[in-house]
């Protein structure tokens, strides 16, 4: 059986050839799969029932079992979802005043391992297959009947450490006649894997690339992203360098605040003074404590003068709004809790 939500417009329309069917029958299976939701190749009403056959024998419309959700006040959901091998993963729902969003997982487990975050607490198991990174969405608009306008793959895993399934699961969704999300909402994160920095500099869609440095200098860094001792700060700066040059967007950085770790005006000098000519956006993010992580999160008035230190600086910045802090929100939480 093949899933049909892993499967691109080019990729539909070989299927179809290589059965002597028309090829644009695929902007038609398109329109039922993620514009009708079709739930079986039965509700489709212009084929024929002989070519819907072929379609049922050789495609599922898959599904995940939602095992938890937990619902923030701030309108925050949480998501945890069987694979059909029985792995969990996690999909979260945010709310903004632009629309909804959907924090996309990529991997099963993470092996990143970043010293905060507690998706890492889980190695990776396994990359998740495209159509399992479309399904996240779909199960959200299926459970909330939203309609998901935002995308940003910052759930569990590092996208390009999974990177061909990711950039196909990128083309599906934006495809204009299914989900159709637009290029610029949707933004893919990386700690930093440098030679796919490289590659996405190339990729054919205008998506958006966010950065998780979270330190100023190889010193610091090194403490908390292995990452960071294969691709050290001058060859990721060097290769976002590239990147808005090839592109010519912008690039977010993301920086969490550890408390007396990394949120000391000297960091914030550091910083500005790193990214100095970068056409960059920095997003300072209040850290989300994990009870195995000796990490804390910063005050509000050392948040606040980071903030100041870095306008002072003539930075592009915001103090992340903080979201979902009150049902484990922080990556990979609710997952680890579970498995335990
Ligand atoms: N591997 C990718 C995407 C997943 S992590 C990456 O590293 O970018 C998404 C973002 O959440 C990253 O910036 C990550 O550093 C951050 N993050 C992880 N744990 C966190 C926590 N406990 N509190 C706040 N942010 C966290």
């Amino acid at each position: 059986m093949k899933h049909i939500y892993g499967y691109t417009i080019e990729a539909l329309k070989e299927y179809l050839l290589s059965i002597q069917e028309k090829p644009f029958r695929a902007n038609q299976i398109i329109e039922w799969v993620y514009r009708h939701k079709i739930q079986s190749f039965d509700e489709i009403t212009n084929m024929k029932k002989e070519f819907l056959q072929i379609l049922k024998k050789d495609f599922i419309l898959d599904t995940f079992d939602l095992i938890q959700q937990q619902n923030s006040s701030d309108g925050t959901i949480k998501f945890l979802f069987q694979l059909q091998d029985g792995n969990l993963i996690e999909t979260v729902l945010m709310k903004h005043i632009y629309g909804y969003s959907v924090c996309v997982t990529t991997e099963v487990g993470c092996n990143m391992g970043c010293a905060f975050c507690a998706s890492g607490l889980k190695k990776k198991i396994r990359n998740l297959e495209t159509y399992e990174m479309v399904l996240q969405i779909l199960m959200v608009e299926h459970l909330t009947k939203l309609k998901i306008t935002h995308v940003v793959v910052m759930g569990i895993g590092e996208p390009f450490d999974n990177y061909e399934n990711v950039v196909q699961f990128l083309h599906i969704i934006n495809y204009p006649l299914g989900l159709e999300i637009g290029a610029r909402h949707i933004t893919v994160s990386t700690c930093g894997l440098v030679d796919k920095i490289y590659a996405y500099s190339d990729f054919d869609l205008q998506v958006n690339l966010a950065i998780s440095l979270h330190a100023p200098t190889n010193e610091l860094r090194n403490q908390i992203m292995p990452i960071n001792k294969a691709y050290p700060l001058e060859e990721l700066i060097k290769a976002i360098r590239y990147y808005i040059n090839k592109t010519n967007r912008r690039v977010t950085i993301e920086y969490i605040l550890l408390r007396d770790f990394n949120d000391t005006k000297a960091c914030a000098n550091q910083l500005a003074d790193l990214l100095h000519g970068l056409n960059v956006y920095v997003n300072l993010i209040p850290y989300n404590e994990v009870k195995e992580k000796p990490y804390q999160r910063s005050s509000l008035e050392a948040m606040h003068a980071f903030y100041d230190q870095l306008k002072k600086r003539s930075l592009n910045v915001t103090l992340r709004r903080e979201q979902g802090s009150d049902i484990d929100a922080a990556c990979g939480q609710l997952r680890s809790k579970h498995l335990k």
